[in-house]
């Protein structure tokens, strides 16, 4: 079953997957009752607040006929404020929380009371309670579908708007105005006096919005791109002539035209990154690269791009590999079998389809070392397995759509490919 997600891990493809494969589990759950409990708490609802709704739910909850569901509810229930009891105060993005009788397989009155919290990637809009026979699974999904912060600045010679995009979530942080004079100088004055100090004065107003751009989308939010718009060809010169720091100068999405600056044109931005899909373009456009530089390194033949499953866990496992790439619709399970009597270990990576086959397999035949018939089976999602490999050796994971060009690509590649840090001497 799903694991619970902890609040300190942060935002990356692995753990968007894991929580989207965790709500996928859930929800294929149906109660045989109204038994399945789901909280949303918003980031200012106080945690004793909820829990005494929780305490009132729980005391309705006596009334229910059926003694089962009566006994899941009230578990459930009291569980939920158990783990909530556990916080001092209402987590910065709040809490989602699922919990309820799952069951086990083995028929009705086996279920277990199992609880899953989700700390949100943004904050929880709403404030939710429901006992069902599902879980509400709902919001917290359409809360994972952008969660990339992208920062935005609305250029002109007069003013400028700088603000933040997550999801579908935007706020001005900052606006600034230049205090640069328009384009027509007063009567008395030399033109190419008059250029010289504008060109000065704008200079230093460009200098100006990248530093707050700096203090902002790097300091502050740590921004995974930036799209830059205005009004007329500012905007253009600004990026032209390098004024950002490289790290935002390099991660431009895209330059967009617009009638506005300042707070209005940060919100003119916004519509027309809605309007033109910008968002869900960058993520693809992200995966392209990656999958691009693996695939230049794998065709380059100097050996630092490696592919196939053996291949890639066995270079993981030497602490060689940079960044793995897997394909979003692979489906395995590490399978390790210890035998209990001498620790001989045998480990198998295989497809969920041959899991049950594969244990019979490994526990019909005598251990090879003590020929002792007797083992301890861990079974581990694939993907958790990459992952724990690669937190001991720095190795950056990360998960491709399988339905994209680039996907494909790595599909035919048998779904995963590494980049090596450096070629092992063999
Ligand atoms: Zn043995």
């Amino acid at each position: 079953m799903p694991q619970q997600v902890k609040d300190e891990e942060k935002w990356d493809s692995v753990k968007k997957y894991k929580i989207t494969k965790m709500l996928n589990d859930l929800s294929k759950i149906s109660g045989h009752g109204t038994e399945l409990v789901t909280v949303y708490i918003p980031p200012r609802r106080p945690i004793f607040d909820i829990i005494s709704q929780l305490r009132n739910e729980a005391g309705t909850a006596t009334n229910i006929k059926s003694d089962l569901t009566r006994t899941h509810v009230q578990d459930a229930l009291s569980k939920t404020i158990e783990q909530l009891k556990l916080y001092k105060e209402t987590p910065d993005n709040g809490l989602v929380i699922f919990c309820g009788a799952i069951p086990t397989g083995k028929g009705i009155g086996t279920e277990k009371v199992e609880l899953f919290t989700i700390s949100p990637p943004k904050p929880v809009q709403i404030n939710l309670y429901r006992c069902d026979d599902h879980f509400w699974i709902d919001h917290i999904k359409e809360m994972l579908k952008d969660d990339k912060v992208i920062g935005i600045i609305a250029i002109d010679t007069q003013e400028t708007g700088l603000g933040i995009l997550t999801g579908d979530r935007w706020q001005t942080i900052e606006t600034l105005t230049s205090g640069v004079a328009g384009k027509h100088r007063q009567g008395g004055q030399s033109a190419r006096r008059f250029e010289r100090l504008r060109d000065n004065e704008l200079n230093e107003y460009y200098h100006r919005v990248a530093d707050y751009a700096q203090k902002i989308f790097i300091d502050q939010f740590t921004v995974k791109g930036l799209i830059v718009g205005g009004p007329g060809p500012t905007k253009d010169n600004f990026v032209k002539e390098e004024y950002l720091d490289y790290r935002l100068q390099n991660n431009i999405i895209s330059i967009l035209d617009t009638s506005y600056t300042g707070d209005e044109g940060v919100r003119e931005i916004i519509d027309k990154v809605n309007e033109q899909g910008i968002m869900s373009e960058f993520r693809l456009m992200e995966e392209k690269k990656l999958v691009k530089k693996f695939m230049s390194e794998v065709h380059s033949g100097r050996g630092l791009g490696i592919y196939g499953l053996n291949e890639v866990v066995d270079k993981l496992k030497s602490g060689i590999t940079d960044l793995i790439v897997v394909t979003d619709d692979i489906e395995l399970v590490k399978l390790e079998a210890i035998c209990k009597k001498c620790n001989n270990s045998i480990e198998k990576i295989i497809d969920k389809e041959h899991l049950i086959e594969t244990k019979q397999n490994i526990i019909s035949k005598p251990c090879p070392n003590c020929s002792s018939m007797d083992y301890m089976i861990k079974e581990k999602d694939f993907i958790d397995y990459l992952e724990e490999l690669s937190v001991l050796s720095g190795n950056r994971l990360e998960i491709i759509s399988s339905k994209t060009e680039e996907g494909n690509q790595i599909q035919s590649l048998g779904k995963i490919g590494a980049l090596l840090r450096f070629k092992p001497i063999n």
